[in-house]
């Protein structure tokens, strides 16, 4: 188990966001140990704005002690404007071996849950059972853009190995949890050569793929026939999802 780097305490704990997961978001850790190089987006704007100075800063996470008393505040005075709550966008809820920051996410689901709040998850992380214990509404998700391990160590070198996220996401389904996958930031040929069609049938079991296409790297960018590679990529995630009754969601800008 690791621990965090220390604590700070905020003002205010629910965002609106625009975005499709949620239209409110949480994000009660500053810094994320899992260090993805996509790059991530989360790090590039808290460096922009100084809010981070360092790579190495970004990976120290410090976890905001007073999240439960902000809820405590916020949930009332929101609570029928929230359609729903993702966690997190700039950090990980579930960040690998960080035992206390799973121990606040949950607790943190809990008290969200009892105010008939549902929430989404997303990690990089190992999803704990005890999940299923939370309210049924909830949707359990991880992130899988491939399933090389030399790959996850270059590109996201602190996260759980791929095979431990995939088994704690089974282990959710089974137990009657719903479930998502996010294959995205999905990598063009040019950063590894793989069969999207494996990494869909790694996760097979699950509710919902989402499939995005990688932006911000130049990488991505200067492989010639990077559009034609993620228009054709969504046709096989719809045509997979299609045939096995999977709901699916092809992020804006990966495919027309
Ligand atoms: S898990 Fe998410 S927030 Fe953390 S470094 Fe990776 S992309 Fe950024």
């Amino acid at each position: 188990m690791k621990q965090v780097a220390g604590y700070v305490t905020r003002k205010s704990m629910l965002y609106v966001t625009g975005v499709e997961y949620g239209n409110y978001t949480m994000n009660h850790v500053q810094g994320c140990a899992h260090g993805c190089l996509y790059p991530c987006y989360a790090f590039m704007m808290k460096k922009r704005f100084g809010q981070v100075s360092s790579y190495e800063e970004w990976l120290k996470p410090y976890l905001v002690s007073n999240t439960l008393e902000l809820l405590d505040s916020e949930i009332p005075r929101l609570k029928d404007k929230i359609e729903s709550v993702h966690l997190c966008f700039t950090t990980d809820p579930f960040m690998y071996e960080y035992d206390e920051i799973a121990e606040m996410s949950i607790a943190a689901i809990r008290k969200l849950n009892s105010a008939g709040i549902k929430c989404t998850v997303l990690t990089k992380g190992v999803l704990p059972n005890s999940l299923a214990a939370l309210s049924p509404e909830n949707e359990y998700g991880i992130t899988l853009v491939s399933l090389d391990e030399g790959f996850r160590k270059e590109i996201e070198p602190f996260s759980a190995p791929y095979g431990e996220r995939i088994d704690a996401l089974r282990s959710l389904h089974a137990l009657g949890c719903r479930t998502w996958v996010s294959v995205e930031p999905y990598p063009t040929p040019n950063i590894i050569q793989q069969d999207l069609g494996k990494i869909l049938e790694a996760v097979k079991f699950t509710g919902r793929i989402i499939f995005g296409r990688t932006n911000y790297s130049k990488r991505v960018s200067s492989y010639v026939g990077h559009k034609k590679f993620y228009a054709d990529a969504a046709r096989e995630v719809i045509n997979f999802c299609n045939e096995r009754g999977i709901t699916y969601h092809i992020k804006k800008g990966t495919a027309k």
